[in-house]
C-alpha cells in the first residue's frame, strides 16, 4: 500500500516528517479545526488545533458504503423504539433495578407518559459506530460497536479535515490516493433537521436552545452548528442546566420561557427536544443488546426482511446478564473467555467499559445480585491495526499502530406519526492506538481522522 511505503520513508527522514507536521498543523488552525485545551476548557482566550491523524486511514470501501447505506434504517428504528413504550418498559426492566442513572432517566420517561405528551416534533440526531472485524478466515465484516442519540458528536470544527488529509496525501506525492478521501457534509446536514423542526414548531420569536455544561471543552463546535442555524436565521441560544432550572418557566401552553425569572416546579415542556427522553433510552445499550435477540428486529420491520437482514449483519454477538439461565449462560462465557468480550455499563462518552481480567473481577463481585443487570456483554471486534502518526498538542510524535471507528451521521424529524426528514448526512472516522481498549476525543484516547476508501 502506497501510504505504507511513504510512511517508511517519513520514519527514516526526520526533518522531511516535522516539516509536514508542523505544515498539516498550521492548516488545522487555518481551517479551523480548533479545540479549546483540557487546561482551560473556559477559556476564550486558549485554543489548540483538535488530535488529528497525520494519514487518513484504509478503510474498505464496501464498508463504508454499507454503513452509509444503513443508517436511514437505524433513525427508523431508534424513531419506532422511541414510541413503543411496552419494548422499553420491557427492554429496560432489569437495568432500571440496577443502574440509578438508567433509572433516574426511566422516571422522567414515566412522568412524561403519565403527564401526556405536550409536543409531537421530535427531532433526531444521531451516530451509528461501526468498526471493521478481521476474522480468522481472513475475510473482513462491518459491525456496530453502538448507536449514540445523545452524545453524538464529532460534527463542526472537525468538517474541513478531509481538506487536510487531502493535501497531506498531495504533498507526499499520493495524488490518485488524495481522491479517495470522500467529501462530508455533516453539519449543514445535521443543522438541516433542527431547522425543520423550528419551522414546524411554527412560532417566529422561537430560538433554538443549546443546553450545555459547565465544563465547554466542545463550545467551538457547538458554534460552528450555531452559525449554521443563524445563516438561515433562526436565533441560538446557550444556557446551562442549572440556569434552565432556576430561570426556565412555562406558560399555560405549556411554552418554555427561559429569559423571565421565575421559577416553577414543572415537567416537561412544549420545546421540541433533541433528543427526547425516549429517543435517549433508544440509544442505551441494554437496548441494543435486545434488539440482537431473535425476533426482536422482525417486530420493528414486519414486512421488510431485508432491512432486518441488512441491520443485524452488522450486529455483534450481544449477550443478557439479566438474572436467569440465559445470563447464567453469559457469565460463565465471560467469565471463561474474557478476552473474547468486552462488558459495558449504560454510559456514554468513553472511558466507561470494562476489558481483559478486570471483567471477571467486576462480574466476580456482582454475580450473584441484582447488581449485575446494569451490563451488557458484548463481542469484542478486532479492527487490523494500521500504522499512522497522531497529532495532539504536546504529544512527542511516533509512528503508531493504531484502530479505526467509522461513524455515521443520521438526522431525522418526525412530526406526530409522519417522518417529515430521514438522512444519513455524513461520516467520521476516529482513531486511536491499539493501545487503548475504549476510545472517546473528549477522552483524549481518541483522533480525528478521514477514511481513504480502499
Ligand atoms: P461509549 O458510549 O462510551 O462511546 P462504546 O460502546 O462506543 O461506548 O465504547 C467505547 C469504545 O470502546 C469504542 O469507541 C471502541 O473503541 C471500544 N469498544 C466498544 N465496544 C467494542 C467492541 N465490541 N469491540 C472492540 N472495541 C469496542
Ligand atoms: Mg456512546
Ligand atoms: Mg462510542
Amino acid at each position: 500500500m502506497a501510504t505504507t511505503e511513504i510512511l517508511e520513508q517519513l520514519i527514516k527522514d526526520p526533518d522531511k516528517l516535522k516539516n509536514l507536521v508542523d505544515e498539516v498543523k498550521d492548516l488545522a488552525f487555518l481551517y479551523g479545526i480548533v479545540f479549546r485545551t483540557h487546561e482551560t476548557p473556559n477559556s476564550s482566550e486558549v485554543v489548540t488545533y483538535a488530535p488529528f491523524t497525520l494519514f487518513p486511514s484504509p478503510f474498505p470501501k464496501a464498508a463504508f458504503l454499507q454503513a452509509l447505506a444503513l443508517q436511514t434504517h437505524f433513525n427508523t428504528l431508534v424513531n419506532k423504539i422511541s414510541q413503543d413504550p411496552d419494548f422499553l418498559e420491557e427492554a429496560l426492566a432489569g437495568t432500571v433495578q440496577a443502574d440509578d442513572f438508567t433509572a433516574k432517566l426511566f422516571d422522567i420517561y414515566r412522568k412524561v407518559q403519565q403527564e401526556g405528551r405536550t409536543q409531537s416534533i421530535v427531532v433526531g440526531l444521531n451516530r451509528s459506530d461501526y468498526m471493521v472485524d478481521q476474522r480468522e478466515d481472513g475475510t473482513v465484516s462491518l459491525k456496530q460497536i453502538e448507536i449514540n442519540t445523545i452524545s453524538a458528536g464529532g460534527f463542526g470544527v472537525s468538517d474541513r479535515l478531509s481538506v487536510v488529509h487531502r493535501h497531506v496525501l498531495k504533498s507526499v506525492g499520493l495524488l490518485e490516493e488524495s481522491r479517495s478521501v470522500p467529501d462530508n457534509n455533516r453539519t449543514p446536514g445535521m443543522c438541516a433537521a433542527l431547522a425543520k423542526a423550528w419551522e414546524l414548531y411554527g412560532e417566529r420569536r422561537a430560538v433554538i436552545l443549546f443546553l450545555v455544561e459547565d465544563i465547554e471543552l466542545s463550545k467551538l463546535s457547538h458554534r460552528y452548528i450555531e452559525k449554521e442555524l443563524w445563516k438561515r436565521n433562526i436565533p441560538v441560544i446557550r444556557r446551562k442546566f442549572d440556569e434552565v432550572s432556576r430561570n426556565g418557566s412555562l406558560n399555560a401552553d405549556k411554552r418554555l420561557f427561559i429569559l423571565l425569572n421565575v421559577t416553577q416546579n414543572s415537567c416537561r415542556s412544549r420545546a421540541v427536544k433533541c433528543p427526547d427522553i425516549s429517543t435517549h433510552l433508544a440509544g442505551t445499550k441494554k437496548v441494543q443488546q435486545v434488539l440482537a435477540r431473535p425476533g426482536v428486529l422482525e417486530k420493528f420491520f414486519p414486512d421488510q426482511l431485508q432491512v432486518v437482514e441488512q441491520i443485524r449483519a452488522t450486529f455483534a454477538g450481544l449477550y443478557t446478564l439479566d438474572l436467569g439461565p440465559e445470563g447464567d449462560k453469559t457469565l460463565t462465557m465471560a467469565l471463561t473467555a474474557p478476552e473474547r468480550f468486552v462488558l459495558k455499563p449504560q454510559r456514554e462518552g468513553g472511558g466507561n467499559n470494562i476489558y481483559g481480567s478486570e471483567i471477571c473481577q467486576v462480574l466476580q463481585g456482582v454475580k450473584d445480585s441484582t447488581a449485575r443487570m446494569a451490563y451488557i456483554l458484548m463481542d469484542k471486534i478486532n479492527p487490523t491495526p494500521v500504522q499512522n502518526y497522531l497529532l495532539s498538542r504536546g504529544t512527542p510524535l511516533k509512528i503508531t499502530n493504531c484502530l479505526s471507528e467509522l461513524g455515521v451521521f443520521g438526522a431525522y424529524v418526525r412530526q406526530g406519526k409522519e417522518m417529515v426528514m430521514n438522512e444519513c448526512v455524513g461520516h467520521l472516522l476516529k482513531t486511536k492506538s491499539s493501545e487503548h481498549s475504549d476510545g472517546g476525543i473528549q477522552a483524549g484516547v481518541s483522533f480525528l481522522d478521514n477514511p481513504l476508501l480502499v
